[in-house]
């Protein structure tokens, strides 16, 4: 016969003051709400408490509930099993209660979460980073006695499980009998801070939780959330002085997301007000991203472009929204400050995380599901770089160098706005409403001059052509350009000298510093940027004239007939992709002047801009004509056109010969101006292709005979 043995003592109703005070608080202030869950239970399981309520009933309860939640909370699930509801057998209504709204003072930032907390109720907020699949943990365990089979019930309030002391029968030796137990669903989670409350560079905090029951698989990973709960130290390895920080998780509820928490006071406003009419706006803020970084003013207003954003439009049909995601891919030379622009395009963005090639976070740039020591062997899904800054902008360093699985998930990323999770019977799909700002490399370290830069990009073109603007920095010898950026460089490495100076406590003329400042400040500070740009994400939403139409419409057109020529054989100068690109680009240029409506000037950037990036990545070299087929399929109209050509002589030479040596078709390639080099590639392409096929060394034969 099971044998109840209460864990602790102290806890018992009729000992604890205040068992009778919840009995007051369930019975009068929260009835309807203890009704409502009789209803419900046990499909539900939690009786959520707002703490408002209570401590308006009750302040000295609530006082204490927060100082000793362990014994507080037990009185409470005591009293629900005191109050009289004639409609139900109390000993079946174990509710849990669920605390939440706590006042501001409990509301604690991550990183100020000390050993002060410890065992108290708090409530923090952030952004789930990782969490583990449902794992089902020991609630009462039923312990058998080896000698005399007497079961007995424990239980388990600690981390390690609790086994009787000693039996009826005086023996010590016990089984733990796993169907007689009980066990409650419980899940791992892993928060990290609000990157909106982070300034520049700053680290993002963590924390861990555990939460049970219906709370479990409430949230998945990206979710914004707000959590009340106990927190807890653990200590990290026996003997050792250092705790690890986690939290009980009582409550959680799903907060709002994006730049709302960039606070933005009313100076601040009038500020932003005062810019949006500056004649000069757009060149200040040109001048604000990276001001040590001298010239490449297309990129840097490119990145600007970027930051304040296109609109995300949902249509009346009710079908997928329209991304206004902007992003940006920047290729060249090393050493030609391409991640110092990620990195001060990182600095302003309010909303944004800087990753460099392989590795950086473990969960990359997209999602993944793992089994780690975080999941204690279970399988834990990590969100990564895209996710955590959903909303906002994640900076992309040496894309070329990412993981292939991430870069795979990234078209979808970039396009649809989500990336999904199919593994190990977890599918699971993530938010990714994030603008991209990548670089990368050259595929041989540097570019050369003679082929086309596409090509000469270890990047699927696929994912190229997601990007709706692309530059080509390049590093060129060229006298009067290294002289004006090594002029920049020394003078802004002497400015910094000589602020040190002056920090350090030296005299330094009052116009001297004047000149310093002036030299390296930019324009308008990074804060107040980052500010500008969430209070217009936030405030602005234009709409394209009649005019900014016609125009954006006018270059469209025209850019498709760019790739027409005489001979017929059309290229593809342009799809519909970078016309989408023109809006969202002209959108975002209103923005800045706070403008309800995208003007003609608006759209006339938007152009430019798209003219430059594609003039950059889309000429063909040998025929200096503009080739959208370098983007979507990665082969140049030309190359497909010599592909034809060498097929043509192999079918036409195979009349002559069984087959058909390789060097007799160079010769005959030589006629239409194909090197013996690239005719090399074209066979390998065709025979890739199964076109060709080569049934002894050095020579080749159709696959098909017509
Ligand atoms: P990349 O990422 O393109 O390889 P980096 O951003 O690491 O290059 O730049 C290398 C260094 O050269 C940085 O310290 C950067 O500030 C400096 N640098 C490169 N180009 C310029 C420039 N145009 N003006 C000022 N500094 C530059
Ligand atoms: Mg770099």
């Amino acid at each position: 016969m099971p044998v109840e043995v209460e864990e602790t003592q102290t806890t018992s109703s009729s000992q604890n003051p205040f068992t009778a005070r919840f009995k007051q608080f369930f019975e009068s202030a929260f009835i309807k709400n203890v009704n409502e869950l009789v209803k419900a239970y046990p499909k539900k399981q939690s009786l959520e408490v707002d703490f408002k309520i209570l401590e308006k009933f009750d302040y000295e309860l609530a006082d204490e509930l927060l100082d000793n939640p362990d014994a507080v909370l037990q009185a409470a699930e005591d009293a629900i099993q005191l109050i009289e509801i004639p409609s139900i057998a109390l000993e079946e209504f174990k509710p849990i209660i669920r605390v939440y709204n706590l006042p501001a003072d409990r509301e604690i930032l991550l990183r100020d979460i000390g050993s002060e907390h410890a065992n108290k109720l708090i409530a923090v907020e952030g952004i789930v980073k990782q969490l583990t699949d449902i794992m089902p943990r020991l609630k009462t365990g039923a312990f058998n006695c080896n000698r005399c089979g007497t079961i007995q019930m424990i239980k388990q309030t600690k981390d390690a499980v609790i086994t009787p002391s000693v039996c009826e029968c005086k023996a010590r030796d016990f089984s733990l009998m796993a169907n007689d137990s009980a066990f409650i669903d419980s899940q791992k989670l892993q928060i990290q801070e609000s990157l909106e409350k982070l300034r520049g560079n700053e680290q993002p905090t963590n924390l861990d939780m555990v939460t049970t029951d219906d709370f479990v698989n409430k949230v998945t990973a990206g979710d914004k959330i707000k959590i009340t709960g106990v927190l807890r130290l653990k200590q990290e390895k026996k003997d050792k002085l250092i705790f690890k920080r986690f939290l009980d998780v009582l409550h959680i509820e799903e907060t709002a997301r994006d730049f709302e928490e960039v606070e933005i006071n009313e100076e601040e406003i009038n500020q932003i007000k005062e810019f949006a009419v500056d004649p000069k706006i757009y060149d200040k803020l040109i001048k604000s991203v990276a001001p040590n970084i001298y010239g490449h003013e297309i990129v840097k207003e490119s990145v600007i472009l970027q930051l304040f954003g296109g609109v995300k439009k949902m249509l009346p049909d009710g079908g997928q929204p329209l991304r206004g995601n902007i992003h940006v891919l920047l290729v060249g030379d090393p050493g030609v400050a391409k991640s110092a622009i990620l990195q001060a395009s990182h600095m302003i963005a309010p909303k944004s995380i800087y990753v460099a090639g392989k590795g950086t976070t473990s969960a990359g740039l997209t999602a993944t599901a793992v089994k780690d020591e975080f999941g204690e062997g279970s399988w834990t899904l990590k969100a990564g770089a895209l996710v955590l800054a959903s909303g906002g902008t994640v900076m992309a360093d040496e894309l070329d160098k990412m993981d292939k699985e991430d870069r795979s998930s990234l078209h979808e990323a970039m396009e649809q706005g989500m990336v999904s999770i199919a593994k190990a019977g977890i599918v699971t799909r993530f938010k990714t409403d994030t603008s991209i700002l990548a670089a990368a490399n050259p595929k041989f370290s540097r570019f050369d001059k003679t082929s086309n830069v596409l090509m000469q990009i270890d990047l699927p073109s696929t994912l190229i052509s997601r990007f709706d603007l692309f530059f080509v920095i390049k590093d060129e010898l060229d006298r009067v350009k290294d002289s004006q950026i090594s002029m920049h460089i020394l003078k802004t490495h002497q400015a910094g000298e000589i602020y040190s100076q002056h920090k350090k406590g030296k005299t330094i003329a009052k116009e001297v510093l004047k000149e310093i400042e002036d030299r390296v400040m930019p324009a308008i500070n990074s804060e107040l940027l980052g500010k500008y740009i969430s209070y217009t994400r936030q405030n602005v939403f234009p709409v394209l004239t009649q005019e900014s139409i016609q125009e954006l419409n006018e270059f469209y057109v025209n850019l498709r007939e760019r790739g027409k020529s005489e001979d017929g054989e059309s290229t593809y100068a342009a799809t519909h992709r970078q016309l989408e690109g023109l809006v969202r680009l002209s959108e975002a240029s209103a923005r800045i002047r706070l403008s309800d409506k995208v003007e003609i000037e608006d759209a006339r950037r938007a152009i430019r801009l798209v003219e430059t990036s594609l003039a950059e990545v889309i000429t063909d070299p040998k025929t200096g004509k503009w080739d959208i087929d370098y983007m979507t399929s990665g082969q140049p109209q030309t190359m497909r056109a010599q592909i034809k050509t060498i097929l043509n002589i192999v079918k036409e030479q195979s009349k002559e010969f069984d087959s058909v040596p390789i060097e007799s078709v160079i010769e005959s390639a030589a006629e239409h101006d194909i090197s013996k080099d690239e005719v090399r590639d074209l066979i390998e392409k065709l025979q890739k292709n199964g076109d060709l096929y080569s049934p002894k060394p050095g020579h080749l034969k159709p696959t098909s005979k017509e």
